[in-house]
């Protein structure tokens, strides 16, 4: 157990979609590093990693409403090819950084018809039900820079 309040986590992980496809993986590289109970990362596995120690191993499934939501059909729409002015080859499948009343959010085109281009505001991953399987490399208390800012310094640094 650990009794740090606010730990800095690092894991290693592997993300799988319910159809068992592997979305994502930390293995070929650094594990991921965060501050615990600072919403850095989806509510479930934050919640998952609750009390956990070094070395522990586990997974864990998480429905949609404690990952990246439900799908919400109102976040899609069809605008016109104007709004990418500057963009020459505009492809299915692309993202872009757009801002919407909740922030920056990133969009992706689902279709292109002619001038008509559908974009998508829900994240990739809305809708499904993810499954980690985690193991947990590092836990160290996080500085009070790192409380106070709400993200992690130093190595995988959260900064801009
Ligand atoms: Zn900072």
């Amino acid at each position: 157990m650990s009794n740090i309040e606010n730990p800095v986590i690092s894991i290693h992980y592997t993300l799988t979609n319910k159809a068992g496809e592997t979305l994502d993986s930390s293995l070929n590289a650094e594990p991921l590093s965060f501050l615990h109970g600072a919403g850095n990362i989806i509510p479930g596995l934050e919640k998952a990693l609750t009390g956990k120690s070094v070395g522990e191993k586990f997974s864990v499934t998480i429905e949609p409403e404690d990952a990246y939501g439900e799908r919400m059909e109102e976040q899609t729409q069809t605008v016109p090819r104007e709004m990418f002015a500057g963009i020459d080859t505009i492809e299915v499948g692309m993202q872009f950084q757009a801002d919407s009343s909740n922030g920056p959010a990133v969009v992706t085109i689902t279709a292109v018809d002619g001038d008509n281009i559908t974009i998508d505001g829900n994240h990739p991953l809305a809708g499904e039900q993810l499954t980690f399987a985690v193991e947990v490399m590092d836990i160290r208390p996080a500085t009070a820079t790192e409380i106070e800012h709400g993200h992690i310094h130093g190595a995988g640094c959260q900064h801009d």
